[in-house]
């Protein structure tokens, strides 16, 4: 499959070398790492990528799931146009990041204040800074095969994000070990952080009982408990938080919610927000040149206000997990003991014939099952991400999903075989 895939895109080739001449390994962002060598992208079109060596795909890699609009979406265009016309660089307050963060309020249950940053891992770094201020206390709650997990992150060795805290590692969707741990942990913990649905393990969404009980368990141990929406929140207009009816203390976003640009913000309970207010004495300090820049508010607040509205996000999530159960129907159909795990619009393969609810019920294979129909379904014109991730975007009409579904299914059906053991 590598040699092939190589042979087919010399320019990509080429454009490599030169950049393995100024960036490390030609690299400046670890989940774009392809071996031998990452297809180069000249341009995009609703819901299909071209590459330099003029090869096309089905977008399914949608940029890590903030390509929820897919590429130029008329609404977000039209406002970008217009923001870019008016200037970039204005030094003070625009007139888009009120009714942005307004709607942003109006959706998201816990956010009641919120505050702009430029990515889903500034948001992070500084919501854990938010509750250890609001707490006073130092230790974090985290997940195994989570984002936050560090070392499971991308593979690769520990994140960045890693350094600087004190970290508790507990153990995703496992009630009672998890109880255990925060009563364990109770006068120390600042904060729980966890996604409502785990990314980094392939995608296993949070069981209700586990989501309700974290968050009584944050009250009864004085912790904040921060959902991470950053991926999660394309799954409903109000995120995860809202169809799970569970309302966590703070929320962390990025992705899709800056339209495709640059994105993040964290936000929550008034009291715990109201810290950064600068009029108040020992106000906690927020920065940032960019934390309001004109593209990202214009382009977020167009697809939030004009495209992604509650009922275009309701119907995208029905639609969405169609698409998975008629997956899923098509792998035992025929026999394949392969499943996609997730929500809506992201999805993972597994090995087994059922989704995993625990990282404990992953098979460690399903990892090179992934990056095996990678490779195969690039081939066949679709582009996932390089770990396999899935995902949807709103341009894809039926016909277009049916065609993904073929392709995944034609591409474990080539692979399956080749996963030790299988
Ligand atoms: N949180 C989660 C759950 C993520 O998946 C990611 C990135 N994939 C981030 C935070 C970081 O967001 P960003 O890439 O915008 O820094």
């Amino acid at each position: 499959l590598r040699a092939a895939y190589a042979a087919r895109r010399p320019e990509s080739h080429r454009h490599h070398e030169r950049a393995r001449a100024v960036m490390p390994g030609g690299n400046t962002r670890s989940v774009l790492h392809l071996s031998p060598f990452p297809f180069v992208i000249a341009g995009g079109k609703a819901d299909t990528l071209t590459d330099i060596d003029g090869i096309s795909y089905i977008d399914c890699a949608g940029e890590f799931s903030a390509g929820l609009y897919g590429h130029d979406t008329p609404e977000i265009t039209a406002a970008l146009h217009e923001a870019l016309a008016g200037g970039l660089v204005l030094s003070g307050p625009n007139r888009y990041e009120v009714p942005f963060a307004e709607l942003i309020c109006a959706r998201f249950a816990s956010v009641e204040r919120v505050r702009f940053c430029n990515s889903g891992t500034e948001a992070n770094l500084f919501a854990i800074q938010t509750a250890r201020n609001a707490t006073g206390r130092d230790r974090i709650m985290v997940f195994e095969g989570a984002y936050h997990g560090g070392v499971l992150t991308f593979g690769q060795g520990p994140s960045p994000m890693a350094a600087p805290f004190d970290w508790v590692m507990a153990r995703f969707n496992e009630i009672d070990a998890t109880r255990a741990a925060i009563r364990d942990h109770a006068g120390e913990l600042a904060a729980i952080l966890v996604e409502p649905m785990i990314g980094a393990a392939g995608n296993i969404p949070g069981r209700a009982a586990f989501l309700d009980m974290l968050r009584q368990e944050a009250s009864r141990a004085g912790a904040i408990l921060i959902f991470d929406e950053v991926k999660t929140s394309r799954l409903g207009a109000g995120g995860l938080q809202g169809e799970y009816g569970v309302t966590p203390d703070m929320t962390t976003l990025g992705k899709y919610l800056g339209g495709g640009l640059p994105f993040g913000a964290f936000g929550g309970r008034a009291e715990v927000m109201e810290r950064f207010d600068p009029a108040r004495p020992g106000a906690l300090a927020h920065a940032g040149t960019f934390n309001n820049n004109v593209m990202s508010m214009a382009g977020g607040l167009a697809g939030l206000r004009d495209v992604f509205t509650p009922a275009r996000a309701a119907q995208f999530l029905q639609e969405c997990e169609a698409f998975r159960h008629g997956l899923n129907a098509g792998f035992a159909r025929e026999g394949l003991e392969v499943r996609a795990s997730g929500m809506g619009s992201i999805l993972s393969l597994h090995l087994g014939a059922e989704s995993p609810e625990t990282l404990a019920q992953t098979d460690p294979r399903s990892v090179i099952l992934r990056r095996l129909v990678h490779l195969n379904a690039l081939e066949r014109g679709l582009a996932l991400t390089p770990r396999g991730d899935i995902y949807l975007s709103l341009p894809m009409e039926v016909p277009r999903r049916e065609r993904i579904a073929e392709i995944l299914t034609d591409a474990v059906r080539d692979e399956l075989p080749f996963v030790p053991g299988r």
